[in-house]
């Protein structure tokens, strides 16, 4: 039977369709593969329908999760048929080949050579010696104005709820070198924030025993503040996410309050209770996490903390519960995700009793999300009156309708907000602005979640 999508026609470039499900550090697996893919002379196709070959890259952390990734298999296949297959369901290829056999290869998280290899098999590239540029910043599927740059793999804490280490493995560091030279190659082909993120940002270098990389003519050590030091003097806002309250981490606040490192913590503390926090098994649980809030506020006023908690944790009880909305009322943090608690297949945790019924989860995690909505609306409700520099991620034209008739309407985020997790600023100009510009914009008024201003300056 003749295929329903042959090898294209001599001349053309063979186009590939991909789909990136699942976490930032998924996503900036996804990018490297597309990267590597364009450079061999591939084009990305939009849809799977005008592709040779659709590449899915999946998440496997929660069953949740898994269903989204098989559901996309799915798809790619009814629309394609042609499709490979990778990330972190990848690790468990037979969940996937006993629901698709025809899926044409499995491979798993960080396999990019294995992806790629799958992808020539089945499309061989195009070799054109004049066409196969690679753009200097490789291609990024987030805005160009901002990109993850993931600092290590894999993770050497054993959080009973999670799979990740046996997925990805123990913690493997990316010399300092080697992280700062790819941060420099982004923000010259244009990027303005760096999203530094890993499984554990906080046990960086850890595995190299902090060992010196060269570059630009001195040492720098595999530690998180020498990263974070040193990623902050190249000029672009510089964000961490995923770090654990190790004490440690103190000596990062400092950088925050000069402005070197953005004022932000990207904290998933989980819980606070100490009886759950141990059936999580959860790093730096023992540290006096309040103390240390109030302690970083201190020393930098400015700073944001975002964290995700897990409610219904086998064995969690309503006092241990109480005892996390007390905490959250006291450490007032910025912004908050929660996730009702979900058994991992593998995970140790499902193990544990006794699990929490369903409905008992969905009303703690009700009444976690209201108290913390007023929360992160009085702690937003602080900044209106204030001056905030503001990155702009989306541009649209004001109209006649417009209360700024012939101004630029935009969306833009402070410095105290990460893409795609946290709120916005609804930002109102004179000027046109341009898509990872950073304007001042005056804070006139908060809502729950995001903020409203004016331009007045750049
Ligand atoms: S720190 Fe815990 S939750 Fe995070 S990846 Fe490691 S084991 Fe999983």
């Amino acid at each position: 039977m003749a295929s329903r999508h042959p090898t294209p026609a001599i001349g053309r470039a063979p186009k590939v369709s991909f789909v990136s499900l699942g976490c930032p550090k998924a996503l900036v697996d996804s990018e490297r593969i597309v990267t590597r893919l364009r450079a061999e002379g591939y084009e990305l196709s939009r849809s799977h329908a005008g592709a040779d070959l659709a590449v899915v890259n999946t998440c496997g952390f929660l069953d949740s999760a898994q269903t989204e990734s098989l559901a996309a298999i799915g798809k790619a296949l009814a629309e394609n048929g042609k499709v490979v297959v990778t990330g972190c369901m990848g690790a468990e290829p037979e969940k996937i080949t006993s629901r698709y056999p025809q899926v044409l290869a499995v491979t798993g998280p960080h396999q990019y050579e294995s992806v790629l290899e799958a992808v020539h098999r089945v499309l061989p590239p195009r070799h054109d010696p004049f066409l196969d540029l690679l753009p200097p910043e490789g291609i990024k599927l987030t805005p160009r104005h901002y990109a993850y740059l993931k600092i290590s793999e894999g993770c050497n804490n054993r959080c009973s709820f999670c799979i990740i280490p046996k997925l990805r493995g123990v913690l493997r560091s990316r010399p300092a070198a080697d992280v700062l030279r790819e941060a420099e190659r982004l923000i010259g082909a244009g990027v303005k924030e760096i999203l530094v993120i890993s499984q554990d940002t906080s046990a960086y270098g850890t595995d190299l025993k902090y060992a010196a990389s060269a570059w630009k003519g001195r040492e720098v050590q595999a530690r998180f503040l020498d990263l974070a030091r040193t990623l902050g003097e190249l000029g672009a806002w510089v964000r961490l996410h995923y770090v654990y309250p190790y004490p440690h981490v103190d000596e990062v606040i400092p950088l925050m309050a000069d402005g070197k490192v953005l004022p932000y913590l990207d904290v998933p503390f989980q819980h606070a209770a100490p009886e759950v926090l141990r059936r999580m098994r959860r790093p730096a649980a023992q540290e006096k996490t309040l103390r240390r809030i109030a302690r970083w506020r201190e020393i930098c006023p400015d700073l944001s903390i975002r964290s995700t908690f897990i409610v219904g944790f086998p064995g969690e009880s309503e006092a241990d519960f109480r005892l996390l909305l007390d905490w959250l009322e006291e450490a007032e943090l910025d912004r908050v995700g929660c996730f009702r608690y979900e058994a991992v297949a593998g995970a140790r945790a499902n193990e544990l009793t006794p699990a929490v019924p369903e409905a008992v989860k969905e009303e703690r995690w009700h009444r976690l999300m209201s108290c913390q909505q007023t929360i992160s609306a009085r702690r937003l409700k602080r900044k209106v009156g204030t001056r905030q520099q503001v990155i702009i991620d989306e541009v649209r034209s004001g109209g006649r309708s417009q209360p700024n008739a012939g101004g630029t309407i935009a969306k833009g985020r402070t410095r105290g907000d990460a893409p795609e997790i946290d709120g916005v600023v609804h930002v109102a100009s004179r000027r046109p602005l341009r898509l990872g510009e950073i304007a001042t914009v005056r804070i006139e008024r908060a809502d729950e979640y995001d903020l409203h201003g004016t331009v007045v300056g750049f």
